[in-house]
């Protein structure tokens, strides 16, 4: 319209943009919230990485034949994955731009061995307990395959092996089980299922892959040391502590990688070679994922993990100590969901949604998980998550004064309850600060009502229209 981008600016003007509309954001480092940033609290990890980006910032990893060092960078990354969750010479992979990548790549190297064995006009299927990342949702509905959602135990949080085997036929390509799931930070039955499903398995290990081989204490295996998993995804921008982008996806088999492959000649230009869904492929995130393992090292990882672990334990005690609050099953890793106890008095229960806003206002981000029906009807409850980081540790004892404060704000208040007007107010006005309310509906409307109204208000977030007329 009017706006006049025609002279360029000052770099240190436009700096200075960047930097307030930073500032609005909450803090990435020093604990304060609690999904989302995975801060090892080590500004030296965070100057290592910072100058491997610069370092790898012009470079395109789509050709790995002209640039050698991308081909060094990711063979080396998937050595070390491989080593740390037990591979053999056989175990290959990629390093890809998340953990969501890493999981639809799995699904797509599964479902394509699957259709070269079946009747390819067949829709093949995709076996998950309810708990199972979205992001296997989304290749189901990208790559054309059904999902069959196993529902879990309310009060574990996990499946019973059983049930996810019952599910298995000729028609699935693939069994997902999580090490730990997201929503309840619990360890699937990764062995039974592996033992018995005739099927290719993946764990799913984007969040656990980097964190648990150091956790102690657990005592099944869960990752490729088990026969019959066959494929496993680990986020290096989680606990492996790179700038978001980075993630391995190891497979079992040469062959399994292959079938991840996209390739074609059918143009008239290069020979198309893509091992991830992207073309051209930054390469900063990568190299700032093996600086971050190098300069730390397996020791370094550990006593990460152990800062986290000590986190974590701190707050479940403390959590499960505050009247009307309980932790959801008993979760192996750094993750902890946080549910009403029903066993108590209701003048002594906490909604989580209404202490999720009075945890807001004393400076801690944790993140609500609506209420779900599963298709047994057994509701798993509503939530607050808490990714809890090595420097978790360091404010673990204002974390849980905070904790405790909210609760005794909000103990005994009516749960947060659906608003049947919000969703035209959220639509004009944006989001409000106090996110119950909000939850609550989202959780209270049909799937059909809340998908389109999720992707309205998000759309509507990066809208040339909300842009003040005189920004540029
Ligand atoms: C984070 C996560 C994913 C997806 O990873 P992104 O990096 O957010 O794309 C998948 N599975 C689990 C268990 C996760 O925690």
């Amino acid at each position: 319209m009017s706006t006049d981008r025609s002279s360029g600016r000052p770099a240190a003007d436009v700096l200075a943009d960047l930097a307030s509309w930073r500032a609005g954001d909450p803090p990435t480092h020093g604990g304060r919230i609690l999904s989302y940033v995975y801060d090892p609290g080590r500004a030296d990890l965070d100057d290592v990485a910072a100058d491997a980006v610069r370092m790898y910032m012009p470079v395109n990893g789509l050709d790995p034949t002209t640039f050698a060092s991308v081909a060094e960078l990711e063979s080396r990354i998937v050595a070390f994955a491989r080593d740390v969750l037990h591979g053999d010479e056989q175990t290959v992979g990629s390093v890809t731009s998340g953990g969501t990548e890493s999981c639809m790549l799995a699904v797509k190297s599964a479902r394509d061995l699957w259709r070269a064995t079946h009747d390819p006009t067949d829709r093949p299927t995709l076996v998950l307990p309810t708990t199972a990342h979205p992001a296997f949702h989304k290749a189901a509905h990208y790559l054309d395959l059904d999902v069959v959602a196993v529902p879990v135990d309310p009060r574990t949080g996990a499946p019973s092996a059983a049930d996810v085997l019952a599910r298995v036929d000729e028609r699935t390509a693939l069994v997902v089980v999580s090490a730990p799931s997201y929503p309840f930070g619990v360890i699937d039955p990764v062995a039974e299922v592996a033992a018995a499903a005739g099927v290719p398995v993946h764990v799913d290990a984007c969040i656990g892959g980097w964190v648990l081989p150091w956790w102690g204490g657990i005592d099944q295996p869960w990752d490729l040391a088990v026969p019959g998993v066959t494929s496993v995804s680990a986020d290096l921008h989680k606990f492996g502590y790179a700038p978001k982008g980075a993630s391995v996806v190891l497979y079992r088999t040469r062959a399994q990688h292959r079938a991840q492959y996209f390739a074609t000649t059918a143009w008239p230009g290069y020979p198309v070679v893509n091992p991830t869904m992207l073309g051209s492929r930054g390469v900063g995130s990568m190299a700032a994922a093996w600086a971050v393992l190098q300069v730390l090292g397996t020791d370094g990882l550990r006593d990460l993990v152990g800062e986290t672990r000590q986190a974590t334990d701190a707050l479940a005690v403390a959590v499960s100590q505050i009247a009307g609050l309980r932790v959801v099953g008993n979760p192996t890793g750094p993750l902890v969901a946080i549910a009403t106890d029903d066993a108590a008095d209701p003048a002594d229960q906490v909604d989580p949604f209404l202490l999720i806003d009075a945890v807001r206002r004393r400076g801690f981000l944790l993140q609500a998980q609506p209420a779900m029906t599963q298709g047994d009807g057994s509701v798993l409850p509503r939530t607050a998550h808490v990714t809890v980081t090595p420097v978790t540790r360091r404010v673990v004892g204002e974390l849980v004064a905070a904790l405790t404060a909210a609760a005794a704000e909000v103990r005994g208040l009516p749960a947060a309850a659906p608003d049947p007007s919000l969703a035209s107010t959220v639509l004009s006005d944006g989001l409000p600060d106090d996110l119950a309310v909000v939850m609550a509906t989202l959780e209270a409307l049909p799937p059909e009502v809340v998908q389109p109204l999720l992707v309205e208000v998000l759309a509507a977030t990066v809208d040339p229209a909300r842009t003040a007329p005189s920004g540029r």
